[in-house]
């Protein structure tokens, strides 16, 4: 049976790239009818960050993305977080060491300093542990078991390492790339156990990978060299791997890969946290993610998690890298808000709008959210670019004001001589077009001369919801009065 696994390192909030992660296996789970597991791999202390097993959870749990097996929901092969897996690794890392398959290693840390330093001035640009103690003894992995032994004894300390045979090709097949292979030459041997005990990230992740039935590896690219040593680790458990899948890069849209800095210059959010924060509505960012290095195979664009569920698979995961296009993320936002009801949206709005100072009306509000939802971008646009449904222009946007023109006065007395002659009743959408209609015949100009200064004086914006429809819903008196202090 299908499960699949999101194994982030709580370093820190979580990476849009992460989101995606979660969400392609996600999808896969669910398209298989299979599990989809939280596992906090958290055994680099000096990376921990306190509140982002937090922060990973709520992300999720926003985008409509839940979990069968998690912290906070245990099932049969728990405990969830590595950090309360401890004790379970050091076994595997003996097996190996008698297995022959790896070996303890002594070197201090300056040592290691010293080592890389030395293979530096050698030339060598990204210098490899030079397994000194593995080669000190002619078909022996480690040194003289003597010394080891006395070494342990004495409460040295030791890290456990991988034995990474010299000259060996690794193969293995990605459900994405298809066949990868790596020269062993290139790789190191792998710590597997540090002194404090705790696993690294290889161990543990091949370990818990097999404990936990993992059947599908979905993963992002910059996992992809680490795999052979991970294929290593099985073929010396004699355990089968998972099936491998390495998802590609997301890309800058300047180029290259969408890295923290790089997002922040081109203004786009990076962390899930983000897009929370900025109200974006979760189906978009969800539907977006999903394209973000996956389609479907035919020009459809807009589906939800259910859709997005049905019709997923890895086989349509392309391998190049995707390119971060927020246009296009806004525009799903749009569409997702559009698809939304005034009642659906109203709650949101109003908390909204409270934090602005204004408590809207509902019905009024109810009115105003289905004329505007042709024009937002974001949900905070309803009371942002809304906010003269609420008072009175303060000041008028320069760039609206380049649509004042010299008859614009004129034009605007002669409306509202119009219009002051409709009772209240009167005062709705169609006939106050008709009004525009019959006021610019007079005059002998076009709509733009009377409409653009009139949106400028009711709204103080150059652009907003149709006109005549938020007139109405403005009122009467409200109308009136914004023209006249607009042509005072
Ligand atoms: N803990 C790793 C991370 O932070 C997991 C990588 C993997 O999925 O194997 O992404």
């Amino acid at each position: 049976s299908v499960r699949v696994r999101f194994a982030p390192s709580p370093t820190g909030l979580l990476h849009i790239g992460g989101l995606r992660t979660a969400l392609y296996n996600y999808l896969f789970a669910k398209n298989n009818d299979g599990d989809f597991i939280l596992r906090i791999e958290d055994t680099d202390q000096e990376r921990y960050v306190e509140e982002a097993e937090e922060d990973i959870v709520k992300s999720l749990l926003w985008s409509g993305i839940e979990f069968d097996e998690a912290p906070g929901k245990p099932g049969k092969v728990g405990p969830y977080r590595q950090s309360e897996r401890k004790e379970m690794y050091e076994e595997y890392a003996e097996q190996l060491i008698e297995q022959g398959n790896a070996y303890y290693a002594f070197d201090t840390p300056e040592e290691l300093d010293q080592m890389r330093e030395r293979l530096k001035k050698s030339g060598n640009p990204a210098p490899k542990y030079d397994a000194i103690t593995r080669m000190s003894m002619k078909n022996s992995l480690t040194l003289p078991q003597e010394e080891v032994e006395r070494k342990l004894e004495e409460g040295d300390e030791y890290v456990i390492r991988l034995k990474v045979p010299r000259r060996e090709t690794i193969r293995f097949e990605d459900e994405i790339r298809g066949f990868v292979s790596f020269e062993s030459k290139g790789l190191d041997d792998q710590v597997l156990l540090k002194s404090d005990g705790m696993p690294t990230y290889h161990l543990a992740n091949v370990v818990d990978d097999h404990l936990m039935k993992i059947s599908h590896v979905i993963r992002g690219e910059e996992w992809l060299s680490s795999t052979p040593k991970h294929i290593l680790m099985y073929e010396y458990f004699g355990w089968e791997p998972p099936k491998m899948a390495h998802l590609p890069l997301i890309m800058s849209p300047s180029g290259g890969k969408l890295s923290k800095r790089k997002a922040e210059s081109e203004g786009i959010p990076i962390n899930t946290r983000d897009y929370i924060e900025q109200k974006f509505e979760p189906e978009a960012l969800i539907n977006f993610l999903a394209y973000l290095g996956w389609s479907p195979g035919d020009d459809s664009e807009l589906h939800t998690m259910d859709e997005l569920i049905e019709l997923f698979s890895l086989d349509r995961v392309s391998k190049g890298g995707a390119v971060f296009d927020y246009q296009k993320l806004i525009w799903y936002n749009e569409h997702y808000l559009r698809e939304k009801s005034a009642n659906e949206l109203f709650p949101r709005v109003r908390s909204i709008a409270e934090e602005h100072g204004i408590q809207p009306d509902e019905a009024y509000m109810k009115e105003i959210i289905p004329l505007m939802k042709e024009r937002v971008s974001k949900i905070e646009d309803f009371v942002t670019m809304g906010r003269f449904f609420f008072e009175d222009p303060k000041e008028y946007e320069d760039q609206a004001m380049k649509k004042w023109k010299d008859n614009s006065v004129d034009l605007l007395q002669a409306y509202v001589d119009e219009i002051e002659k409709l009772n209240v009743k009167e005062f709705k959408a169609k006939k106050l077009k008709d009004k525009i209609k019959e006021v610019i015949n007079e005059h002998d100009v076009g709509f733009g001369p009377l409409m653009m200064p009139l949106r400028v004086a009711v709204t103080g914006m150059g652009y907003g919801p149709d006109l005549t429809p938020t007139l109405e819903l403005l009122g009467k008196e409200t109308t009136i009065r914004r023209i006249k202090t607009a042509i005072k």
